[in-house]
């Protein structure tokens, strides 16, 4: 079947409602969006609660509060949030704000705009009643320090130092939305901005078909599109887990296996019969997905290597 614009319209069962994150910090916050999800709310509103609970963890240390900060010591961070109807919102270079994803909605919300930066970014939140705080922890302190020592002043791009929240979510209405927020790379140069934040790249929601968000290295994430391109790929008929396969496998052939081998990259996908799927570079990405009759779990991804 057809819709009006020639896409296809995923017809047979649909599992719903399903939540869909990246890495283990995705259970609790695949629990807090599944709260909204069961008791049929929507899943915008869901994957931001979701995505909050990480923003929140002082023990995870690639996301919101307690996120490792740039070489400078700066924390800042990235995230953004689409909706089922192409709405979407954005902060990028945000200090000091520990649920970037809540003022990412009020950028969608409250203004003509989809991404705010730096510190506009950070005077639209404080104008809108967030509180400004200090996120860098003593412990990520510690850890900025001890690099410091070597002060190599070249971030390191491997998969031990950035582990981005994205998560996708599937409604009891059958509709869609997502959710991506970090601190991005460690010990990045100040001002760098990864993929998160950008529409297309960290994460993609198309209502009709599905929607993606990826975790890895932004920088090449950002080069294909990464997100859109497995949207897109889904509305192709591609399953989520071919839609993510054939996105890592084109930044592999297109970047090389010597970069390839450096450089972790996963992309986590669902699409609007509620079938999910994912594939990263090397091993060790798990997703964490909860849905009806399963439960929560924790998945290994597939990997290219
Ligand atoms: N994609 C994020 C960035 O490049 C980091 C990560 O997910 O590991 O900022």
């Amino acid at each position: 079947m057809r819709s009006a614009f020639g896409v296809r319209i995923i017809d047979g069962a649909v599992r719903k409602p399903v939540v869909i994150s990246t890495w283990r910090h995705g259970i609790p916050a695949n629990e807090a969006a599944w709260k909204i999800l069961s008791a049929g709310g929507k899943a915008f509103d869901a994957v931001e609660a979701g995505v909050r609970v990480p923003e929140a963890d002082p023990e995870v240390t690639s996301v919101g509060y307690g996120g490792y900060p740039d070489r400078d010591g700066h924390v800042t961070l990235d995230a953004c949030i689409m909706d089922d109807k192409y709405n979407c919102g954005s902060v990028a270079y945000l200090e000091h704000i520990m649920h970037p994803i809540s003022v990412a909605r009020k950028v969608m919300e409250n203004t003509p705009h989809v991404m705010l930066a730096g510190e506009g970014a950070l005077r639209f939140a404080l104008d809108n009643g967030f509180k400004k705080e200090n996120l860098l922890t003593e412990s990520s302190k510690k850890a900025w320090q001890e690099w410091l020592k070597k002060s190599e002043y070249k971030p390191v791009i491997n998969w031990e130092n950035h582990d981005t929240i994205g998560m996708i979510a599937l409604d009891e209405n059958g509709n869609l939305s997502g959710a991506c927020t970090t601190s991005g790379m460690a010990f990045k140069l100040n001002g760098r901005i990864g993929d998160s934040p950008i529409i297309g790249a960290g994460l993609y929601v198309d209502n009709e078909v599905g929607g993606a968000t990826a975790t890895g290295v932004g920088e090449e994430v950002i080069r294909i599109c990464g997100s859109h391109l497995v949207v897109e790929l889904m509305r192709q008929n591609y399953t989520p887990q071919q839609a993510c396969e054939e996105a890592v496998k084109r930044i592999v052939r297109r970047r090389g296996e010597d970069v390839a081998k450096k450089i972790q990259i996963g992309f986590i996908a669902l699409n609007k019969k509620g079938e999910y799927g994912s594939y990263c570079i090397h091993p060790d990405f798990q997703y964490a997905v909860y849905s009806k009759p399963e439960g929560s779990k924790l998945i290994d991804s597939k990997s290219y290597y």
